[in-house]
């Protein structure tokens, strides 16, 4: 799963991944804006477990498809659950 991001500076739009290959810096790919100042530890994990969690994501919800055609996870109640963690609404 592709997590897409974008940065509240230059409001340039990025996957999310961009910030971590190579090693996370909390800068933005664009425009190099510190996107956690005092908070590189805890932003680098924080990342990591988002990229992480939504990869575990696909795969669970393919593994549940395939050996469970019938049952329907609420892809938009989830899709809205998922806006409100992030802090979108
Ligand atoms: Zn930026």
């Amino acid at each position: 799963m592709d997590v897409g991001a974008w940065c509240g500076h230059c409001g340039e739009s990025f996957r999310l991944a961009e910030m971590v290959d190579g090693g996370f810096d909390g800068r933005c790919p664009r425009c190099g804006f510190d996107l956690a100042p005092g908070y590189l530890p805890v932003a680098a994990a924080a990342v990591h477990d988002v990229l992480t969690a939504a990869s575990a994501l696909e795969s669970a919800a393919g593994r549940l498809h395939d050996v469970a055609p019938r049952l329907h996870v609420d892809g938009r109640k989830l899709n809205a659950d998922l806006g409100a963690a992030l802090g979108e609404s």
